[in-house]
């Protein structure tokens, strides 16, 4: 059973996606983290990157972020193309991930845009962490050492979170992490005894 974890920036889901990992039963897939790892180890994603984008986007054999982010910012169509390079490989590689652990009682998705993505849709359920916007961009511009502006653009690029919190089947509000590990605690319980 594949369980999506998305929410808004600053939400907290990398840290609620941590607690469900603290459970033996459970594996948490980072898709982010793991889309990364891939675009600097897989010789595929690098041979088409450099064939599209040129010899400068890797430096040193190590992918050349500031190099691709500031082509794709501008322009929306590369965007797709290093999307169109990259996504299918990752689903491939989530795919392996998910026969490797089918012992397991559930396995985390966890994903930025798992909506925007369209994702969502290869999830049994789906959960939704919830924080308010205040505390989300307090939160972000404290981690990132970032503005408050820049953290508004971000969150601007996403789905609306009203939009999120109706195709989820579980929310949990990031205020607290005691209330969050409770939520968690509580959302475990309900999908280990469903998939007994
Ligand atoms: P992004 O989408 O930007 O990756 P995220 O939703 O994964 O963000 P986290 O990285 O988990 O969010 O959390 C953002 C910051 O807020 C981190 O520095 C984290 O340690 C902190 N944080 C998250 N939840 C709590 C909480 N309940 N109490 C205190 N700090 C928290």
């Amino acid at each position: 059973m594949v369980i999506g974890l998305t929410g808004g920036i600053g939400s907290g889901k990398t840290t609620v996606a941590n607690i469900f990992a603290s459970y033996k039963n459970v594996v948490v897939y980072f898709a982010d983290a793991e889309a990364k790892k891939l675009m600097n180890t897989s010789k595929e994603i690098k041979q088409k990157l450099i064939a599209f984008f040129g010899e400068n986007t890797f430096l040193e054999g190590k992918l050349n972020r500031p190099f691709i982010a500031d082509i794709v910012f501008k322009d929306k169509e590369k965007l797709q193309v290093l999307n169109s390079i990259v996504h299918p490989l990752v689903k491939k590689h989530f795919k392996e991930f998910v026969k490797a652990n089918s012992h397991k009682h559930y396995i985390i998705y966890e994903n930025a845009i798992l909506f925007e993505s369209n994702s969502y849709t290869n999830c049994d359920k789906i959960i939704t962490v919830f924080a308010p916007l205040d505390l989300r961009i307090q939160r972000v511009v404290k981690r990132d050492n970032t503005s408050k502006e820049k953290v508004l653009n971000r969150i601007k690029s996403q789905w609306k979170e009203d939009k999120k919190l109706l195709l989820s089947n579980y929310i949990i509000e990031n205020i607290s992490l005691e209330i969050a590990k409770n939520q968690v605690h509580k959302i475990h319980n309900i999908l280990t005894e469903k998939s007994i």
